[in-house]
């Protein structure tokens, strides 16, 4: 395994340059910088020189080179990761696939769209809206389709409709050695041989480049309706989710915030909801389904003292309660400003997480450190972010403590250390208790089987 990687000399950007274009080709230092900083408080590192690619043909052509010389590639999408995923720990390449934005074809006929992995998932949903189809996974930030495949994205919409794992059909991706491969088809199920396509969801860029994505499609429900629902206590909030789904209640979004995280979001967004834990509910299907759905909920939010449900049908006031709820990191980093958080990503078995939520919020309110609560909570997965003075090493010291305890916590009731978010070089102190040493060494064959020389994004998921 080769450590000692190749120096990118004048020589190697003109071959840069002669396979892509002079003005696709940057060593601006603020571009670097920008392309080596995700929006963590991870320490940002940039890379040598970032490329902007138009085809898979260009991105094999450039990684070849890149395997030629050992150099690092450091695949960008649009860097709202939040485990340091694209600092240029070792240097090298970033290629930077923004401007492979072309949606190739929608199929209505097979519910599925094939598009290139620079695309993000607004401008997905904008093109298709005159279909009658929509693209559900909704990680909050405008992310990039390939990075959501390479960080095996969720969010909000998880709970009804699965993460990135359940609704990619297929992937072109460019292997460490330049090769360009396809792998699957688009028959919605297939038993042929290893899982190729689930193997390079949530590879982080470590094996390979995304350049196409084939996706699931669905129907815009026919009725939706959202609302919010305050709480006397975090647990009876909590409680009301696990009964939801133990229930079997197909709701596409319950989210819980806390009290100080309402707080913010009220302050953030300019609202007035009360200062209490509080769900926040949608609900997809036919108007007789949606109004079943919203019966069932009610009764059981009732039985944990749910009552004062708000509702919003209009498309616009929907569209101000989701945004409120996307802005909620932003809102808490900006409870103290000039400051950063450290967000954990527990997931557990939703029958463990009234107690995971609870122990962590006993942590949170034993400890000095400014703190908020919230969660895509249907699928057993919260984060608890911590806002700490960059300027302070005990409060980020004090941060990664409250974090550390999260995840043994989580691992501890067979849940994971990460739902949604990702390993990058941030968590992997986490896998091997998570896996033990067999199932990480496993992961490190498969690396150094794929990629001998190390050069896919070096320092990500496992040290070699
Ligand atoms: C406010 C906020 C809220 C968030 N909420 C959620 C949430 O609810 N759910 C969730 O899942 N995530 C969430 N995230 C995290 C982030 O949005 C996701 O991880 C997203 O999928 C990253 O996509 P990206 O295009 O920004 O990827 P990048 O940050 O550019 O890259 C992420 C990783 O994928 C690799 N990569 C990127 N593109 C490719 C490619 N084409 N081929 C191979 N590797 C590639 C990169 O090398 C890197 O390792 C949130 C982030 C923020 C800032």
């Amino acid at each position: 395994m080769a450590e000692t990687y190749g120096t990118i000399d004048a020589q190697f950007l003109a071959a840069l340059k002669d396979l892509t274009a002079e003005d696709r080709v940057s060593t601006s230092q603020a571009l670097c910088e920008q392309h080596g900083t995700d929006e963590s408080y991870h320490t940002a590192q940039a890379p040598d020189v970032v490329v902007f690619t138009l085809s898979t043909k260009e991105v094999s052509d450039v990684v070849k080179l890149c395997a030629d010389h050992k150099v690092p590639v450091i695949p960008y999408g649009t860097g709202t990761s939040l485990e340091g995923h694209v600092a240029a720990l070792h240097g090298g390449v970033c290629i930077d696939l923004s401007q492979m934005s072309q949606i190739m074809e929608v199929r209505p006929e097979d519910l599925d769209v094939s598009l290139q992995a620079g695309v993000t998932r607004k401008t997905l949903n904008e093109y298709l809206r005159d279909t009658g189809l929509f693209f559900p996974i909704d990680p909050g930030a405008d992310a990039s389709l390939g990075g959501m495949c390479a960080t095996r994205a969720s969010g909000t919409n998880a709970v009804r409709y699965g993460t990135m794992r359940e609704n990619v059909l297929s992937l072109t991706v460019v292997t460490p050695s330049g090769e360009i491969v396809k792998t699957s088809s688009r028959a919605k199920k297939s038993a042929a041989g290893y899982d190729l396509t689930r193997l390079y969801i949530g590879a982080e860029g470590t094996l390979g480049i995304i350049t196409e994505v084939t996706l699931r499609l669905y129907g815009i429900p026919e009725s939706i309706s959202s609302a919010i629902c305050p709480f006397n206590s975090l647990e009876d909030a909590v409680n009301t989710v696990i009964s939801t789904i133990q229930c079997g209640i197909p709701i596409a979004r319950i989210e819980l915030l806390d009290e100080n995280q309402m707080e913010a979001v009220n302050k953030y967004s300019k609202l007035d909801y009360a200062l209490s834990p509080t769900l926040f509910f949608e609900f997809h299907g036919s108007p007789a389904g949606v109004a079943e759905q919203v019966e069932m909920v009610k009764d059981l939010a009732e039985g944990y003292g749910g009552t004062d449900f708000q509702w919003a049908e209009r498309q616009e006031d929907r569209d101000r309660l989701w945004t409120a709820r996307h802005n909620a990191y932003y809102a808490a980093l900006a409870m103290r400003p000039g400051c950063k958080g450290v967000s954990s990503d527990a997931c557990v078995p939703i029958s463990r997480l009234a107690e995971a939520i609870m122990e962590t919020k006993a942590d949170m309110e034993a400890s000095s450190l400014y703190g908020t609560i919230v969660g895509h909570v249907g699928d057993g997965n919260f984060h608890a972010l911590f806002v700490f003075d960059p300027d302070k090493p005990d409060e980020l010291a004090e941060a990664k403590r409250l974090n550390a305890r999260i995840v043994e916590r989580a691992i501890r009731m067979e849940g994971t250390c990460t739902g949604e978010h990702g390993i990058g070089h941030g968590k992997m102190k986490y896998l091997e208790s998570e896996f033990g040493e067999a199932g990480l060494e496993i992961m490190r064959s498969l690396k150094r089987a794929l990629d001998p020389d190390n050069i896919m994004n070096p320092g990500k998921i496992v040290s070699l």
